[in-house]
């Protein structure tokens, strides 16, 4: 797939290496990286590799393929640490909704306890 990006993007940057990430899944179509301020340890934010500002950019198709990533992701994540109880499914869509990258991405946030500190 030819990707589209956007020279003043962070996340575009990232994708294209020239700004460093944790990597934790990549392919032709998404990236997987940390999170730079983690909310829960493992915090990781999936996006798709052409840059799509925010949920109302998508085709079908585009949504279709990014979304279908993240069960196995999500799994990815799981294995990674036994103590991992739970996960949060997080997209944040326009300012008021707290959304501060115009690169379209999906947080996965672990969940360890019953009580952690986040949220
Ligand atoms: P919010 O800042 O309210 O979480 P978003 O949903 O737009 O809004 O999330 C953007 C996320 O991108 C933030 O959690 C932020 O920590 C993360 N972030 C910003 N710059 C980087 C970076 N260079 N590497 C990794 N994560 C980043």
């Amino acid at each position: 797939m030819i990707h589209k990006y956007d020279d003043d993007c962070i996340f575009c940057k990232i994708i294209k290496g020239d700004v460093p990430s944790y990597t934790v899944y990549e392919d032709d179509d998404v990236k997987a990286f940390l999170d730079i301020s983690q909310g829960t340890p493992g915090h990781t934010l999936v996006v798709p590799k052409t840059h799509v500002p925010d949920i109302y950019a998508y085709d079908a198709d585009l949504a279709a393929t990014v979304f279908s990533k993240i069960p196995l992701i999500a799994r990815a994540i799981k294995a990674s640490n036994p103590e991992i109880k739970g996960l949060n499914i997080l997209n944040n869509n326009g300012k008021v909704a707290y959304q501060s990258v115009f690169h379209s991405h999906i947080h996965l946030i672990p969940r360890y306890t019953d009580h952690d500190d986040f949220g």
